[in-house]
Parts: C-alpha cells; sequence; structure tokens
C-alpha cells in the first residue's frame, strides 16, 4: 500500500437534525473493511468506513472503536497533529457514521486488545468525514442485554448491529446456502409456487386475503406448499425445493411465529430411504457451514420404539432411553396392574437431597404417577427385581435411578401411551433438571434421528373423529390398507419425522399417488365426496392424469439455525420477527387500513 493520499478531504453540508454540519460522501470509497488491518500493514494508509461503536476522549486523545460488518478497528485523533480534526472528532458520539483517512501504526505491547483480530494496530486519523450522526441507541451494542426484548423489536434495526444477532443472521445466510448448494448438486431445482392460494390442510389456521375483483372471496396464504409440490411430480419435475415461507395462524405459544420458513423439497420415483439420504446430505452440508460435523447416517426408530423407549415421539437421545419393568415386578405391590412401569437413568447426577426427591415426586404426582425414588429401599424390599433393574439399566452409585408407574385406577379405556408420555415428561423433567451435573444436554452435541412409522390417524377427541396425524396426502403402508376402515387406530403411515436434541426439525411422508387411494383416506377421515372435492378436487383430478409415486420433506429452517446458534428462541435467528402475540412492533403490523380500501374489498367496517 502506498503513502499517498487516498481522498482530498471532507466537504461539509449544512446543519443536521441536531445542528451538526454533515460531510458530503462525495467520491469516497473505503479501502479496507473494519476488521482487515493488521501488523503486516504498519505505515500504509486506509480509509475506513463505519459506525462509532465506543468513543474515549483523554482530551489530547480520542479513540473511536470504528465497526462494520467484518470487524471493529481503532482509530486515534491526536490533537499534537491537527488540531482541526481533533476538534471534528471531539463532536463525535456513538453510532454516528464517520470515514476516516490515516495511516498504520503498531500497538505498543501494553495497548494491544487481544480480544479484536486487528488489535494489534490502530488507524491514526488525518482526515474524517461525519457521514451521518445518530440519536443515542436506545440499549447499547453488546452481545449479553441486559434489556427488554420489546425494546429490542421496537428498533430492531438496531438491534441488528449487534454483533450476537450479526452472527445469527450471518450464519443463516450461509446454512441456506449451503442448503441451496447441496440441494442443487443433487439434482434439484427450486421452484416458486403461489402465496395467495386456497386453503391447504396442515392443521391450523389460514390467513385470508379478500379478494377485490372476487368480491366475497379470499385467497388463502399457504401453510405449506404441499399441494403444489405433489402437483409439480405430476407435472414431470422429479425434484424440486423451496427455501419458502409458510403461513399459520395458530393460537399464541411461545416460540410459534405466524410466518415461518421451510426447507421444503419433493422427490418422484423414490423410497423413504432415498428422502434420508438426500437430507442427511443436505444436513451435512448446512452444518458443516457452522462449523459443525455430522456424522450420518443418523439412527432410525419406529414411532413405537420411540413411544416405548422415551414416552415421546420425539426423544432428545443426548439422554438414556427409560426401560419398561412392569414384567418384573408383576404380582408385586408395587405392580401397576398391568399398565406400563418404567426405569428411569440420569448419569452422574451424584448426591440427591430431600427436598428434590420431593420436587421429583411432585412433578410425578402432577401427571399422575408414582414415583419411587429411593433405590436403596426398593433394593431391600424388591431386591431380585432391583438387581435385574440394575443389569438393565446399567446403573451405578453416581446416577439418578427412578422408577414411575400409574398412581390412578387403571380405567380401561386409558392407552398405553398416555402412561408412557407421562413417564417420558419424567425423564425430561429430571434430565432438565440436573443438566449442570450431568452435561448430557450440551447445545454443542447434535444427536439427530429419524423416527418412522407414525399411526396414519389420530384421534381427535373434541371433534369426535380420526385426523391425520400428518396430513391426508400420506400413504399407509401397504399391508395396513385394509386398516383404513377396519382399524383406523393401528394403520401405519409411510410418515417420518426427523429430529434433533428433542425438537422436532422437519417431518415428510411418502405419498398417496393414486385418485383412488387417496378418496379412500379421505373417506376415512370423514369427508365427504362432495367435501373433498370441493377442497381437494384439484389435487384428486391432478393424481388420475399420472401421478408418479412420490414422498418429500419439510425442514423448519428457524429452528434448525437457533439450535445452531445456540439461541433459545426463533426471534434471535428472524431479522424481523414478530412477537409472541403476532404482532410487528417495530412498523406496527396489524394495522388499520384505509375506509376507502375496505369499501373496496366489499368488507364491513367495525372500529375497534
Ligand atoms: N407439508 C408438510 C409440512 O409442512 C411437510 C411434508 O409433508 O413435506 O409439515
Amino acid at each position: 500500500m502506498s503513502n499517498a493520499n487516498i481522498s482530498n478531504g471532507p466537504i461539509s453540508n449544512g446543519d443536521s437534525q441536531q445542528g451538526l454540519k454533515l460531510d458530503f460522501l462525495g467520491d469516497l470509497r473505503r479501502t479496507h473493511h473494519c476488521g482487515a488491518l493488521r501488523a503486516s500493514d504498519e505505515g500504509s494508509r486506509a480509509l475506513l468506513m463505519g459506525w462509532v461503536h465506543r468513543r474515549r476522549d483523554l482530551g489530547g486523545l480520542i479513540f473511536l472503536h470504528l465497526r462494520d460488518i467484518q470487524g471493529i478497528t481503532q482509530v486515534v485523533f491526536r490533537a499534537e497533529m491537527d488540531s482541526e480534526i481533533h476538534a471534528r472528532a471531539e463532536q463525535i458520539r456513538g453510532e454516528f457514521v464517520v470515514a476516516v483517512e490515516g495511516h498504520v501504526e503498531k500497538r505498543s505491547a501494553e495497548t494491544i486488545n487481544p480480544n479484536l483480530p486487528t488489535g494489534e494496530v490502530e488507524l491514526v486519523a488525518d482526515k474524517v468525514w461525519i457521514l451521518n450522526e445518530s440519536k443515542p441507541a436506545p440499549f447499547p451494542m453488546e452481545d449479553d442485554l441486559s434489556v427488554g426484548e420489546e425494546v429490542r423489536l421496537k428498533h430492531r434495526y438496531i438491534d441488528l448491529r449487534r454483533h450476537r444477532m450479526q452472527a445469527n443472521i450471518r450464519m443463516r445466510s450461509a446454512v441456506s446456502y449451503a442448503v441451496r448448494q447441496s440441494l442443487y448438486q443433487q439434482g434439484f431445482q427450486e421452484i416458486e409456487t403461489p402465496f395467495m392460494t386456497r386453503s391447504t390442510p396442515e392443521g391450523a389456521r389460514d390467513f385470508v386475503i379478500p379478494s377485490r375483483l372476487t368480491p366475497g372471496s379470499f385467497y388463502a396464504l399457504p401453510q405449506s406448499p404441499q399441494i403444489f409440490k405433489q402437483l409439480l411430480m405430476v407435472g414431470g419435475y422429479e425434484r424440486y425445493f423451496q427455501i419458502v415461507r409458510c403461513f399459520r395462524d395458530e393460537d399464541l405459544r411461545a416460540d410459534r411465529q405466524p410466518e415461518f420458513t421451510q426447507i421444503d423439497l419433493e422427490m418422484s420415483f423414490v423410497q423413504q430411504s432415498d428422502v434420508f439420504a438426500v437430507i442427511e446430505s443436505m444436513l451435512s452440508k448446512a452444518f458443516a457451514a457452522a462449523g459443525v460435523d455430522l456424522a450420518p447416517p443418523f439412527p432410525r426408530i419406529t414411532y413405537r420404539q420411540a413411544m416405548d423407549s422415551y414416552g415421546i415421539d420425539k426423544p432428545d437421545t443426548r439422554i438414556p432411553p427409560f426401560h419398561r419393568v412392569e414384567a418384573l415386578f408383576d404380582g408385586t405391590p408395587i405392580s401397576g396392574n398391568g399398565l406400563p412401569m418404567v426405569a428411569i437413568l440420569i448419569p452422574k447426577v451424584g448426591q440427591v437431597s430431600r427436598k428434590e426427591r420431593d420436587e421429583l415426586k411432585a412433578f410425578g404426582q402432577e401427571k399422575k404417577l408414582r414415583v419411587f425414588d429411593d433405590p436403596k429401599r426398593l433394593e431391600r424390599d424388591f431386591p431380585e427385581q432391583m438387581a435385574q433393574v440394575r443389569t438393565l439399566t446399567g446403573a451405578t452409585e453416581d446416577d439418578l435411578l427412578l422408577l414411575a408407574n400409574w398412581a390412578a385406577e387403571p380405567d380401561e379405556h386409558l392407552p398405553e401411551r398416555e402412561v408412557l408420555k407421562a413417564c417420558g415428561q419424567l425423564r425430561l423433567f429430571a434430565a432438565q433438571k440436573y443438566a449442570d451435573r450431568h452435561k448430557l444436554l450440551d447445545p454443542k452435541q447434535f444427536h439427530f434421528l429419524w423416527v418412522v412409522d407414525f399411526p396414519m390417524f389420530e384421534w381427535d377427541p373434541e371433534e369426535h373423529r380420526w385426523v391425520a396425524a400428518h396430513h391426508p396426502f400420506t400413504s399407509v403402508h401397504d399391508e395396513d390398507l385394509d386398516l383404513l376402515t377396519t382399524d383406523p387406530a393401528n394403520c401405519r403411515a409411510k410418515s417420518y419425522d426427523i429430529v434433533l436434541n428433542g425438537v422436532e426439525l422437519g417431518s415428510g411422508s411418502i405419498r398417496i399417488h393414486r385418485a383412488d387411494v387417496q378418496q379412500k383416506v379421505f373417506a376415512a377421515l370423514g369427508f365427504t365426496a362432495e367435501d373433498a372435492q370441493h377442497r381437494f378436487g384439484f389435487l384428486l383430478e391432478g393424481l388420475s392424469y399420472g401421478a408418479p409415486p412420490h414422498g418429500g420433506i419439510a425442514l423448519g429452517l428457524d429452528r434448525m439455525v437457533m439450535i445452531l446458534a445456540g439461541e433459545s428462541s426463533i426471534r434471535d435467528v428472524i431479522a424481523f420477527p414478530k412477537t409472541a402475540r403476532g404482532t410487528d412492533l417495530m412498523c406496527e403490523a396489524p394495522s388499520d387500513v384505509p375506509d376507502r380500501l375496505l369499501r373496496d374489498l366489499g368488507i364491513m367496517h367495525t372500529r375497534r
């Protein structure tokens, strides 16, 4: 780098809002990013642009930390060198946007900042441009903020400047890029599907858009591109994907967004294992982009195994499974009358106090479980059984060992699954309670798992009918086709979930590709023929023109990046998220619209 001046120096323009002269950008260009300069640049001239991250005024010396997307560089203004420039620098405040030109100097050994990659040097400024001023920021640009999330969301553009948010949003971009690269390499085409469409059934309420040209009619925003991607298979595209926004008007839950992003794909002429291979390869690339090595293939278990060993269909496999032990205790006074009894082991918990035992018991009670928390006593009363429990679980003195079964009177309608679910909740509660002791729930460990063979139907007690556990386009196991009508409860679907650390990351299925089978499933779900025709006629019609066998999956991008970034809220990996109440605090949506617009849409107007 030469020692020649880079620019002609600032030309100021009238007074700003705060009565300050601001400088024109003119044809000024930066020579380096704020993360670039190193000791080897000593003596070079450089022109940096960025935000004033921090400012220290020591009288004759003013230090600025200048920040841009790539890093921070220390800039120094020395009064002894140029009093005019120094006076101008005195006007600079936090978050002002400035350009500085000067030469690079090495810092003395005791002033080196080991926390900054540029920490061995500073830019000694001899020109400065104040390109824009800033009101005082409502919160500091620090990673660990103590301000409430509402303030952050209201001024999201400032929140987004924080290093932690920038790291998250950039990781998201890198992951999306890797996903695209992997899928293109695997022969997929990226095809857009409409946002203004017709209701699709993913089990939630639709957001609707009133149509002005067809008064009284509505478009629906897609809950997913499900039907379109299937029709793309009928259209012969064979491998489709899209990183796509989906819209679901669901009830408030802490970590849901009304619009969220899925990596959505569909493939023709495939088996379930082909879908798995594509996803495993894609995830390996995506996680590598975030610095994490995965080792596919991921383990696979059936839904039934998941319920039997974890009491949940999205097991966190960082913690060991529980063991069914009712057979061992059959005929003893603590047997659960044929209902499941489980032994839960949480390794390396160490001493458990009386109070903690009581908390475990109380949690169990809430779930209608009887918790046996004292293995010593059990060993005294049931030595043979407990010897077998120890062999089964491999429990040592250091581990927490709990037995649990159903506390309430057995009820003939009580499905075994409900008891297992309660045991699964106790297992998770115990694991989370001692997470700091056993180090099992390490967020830097990524345990993937495929759960396969879900039931086709779930009983909806409110509607008193069977509903599709995944969605109604999922095919059933060939050998279970007759069970559709005779025994829906035991009819297995060709559907699968991908689970990461106890979080359902995505789900998919092999689809029904024959119109006659699809009609049967609609009937089993209680749709009349007219109903089915009215809602899904275009799909049924499509399937009747040579639809190929096909299947696919969709993965939640927001959740995936959240886990990778080690965040606990998806809002921290979405640039402009909504609150749990579905509002955008920054632009204040949803909002009123002008009466004229409502009139054009034929909507009667009710003011709150
Ligand atoms: N459309 C489904 C969903 O959004 C995913 C799939 O079956 O591909 O959950």
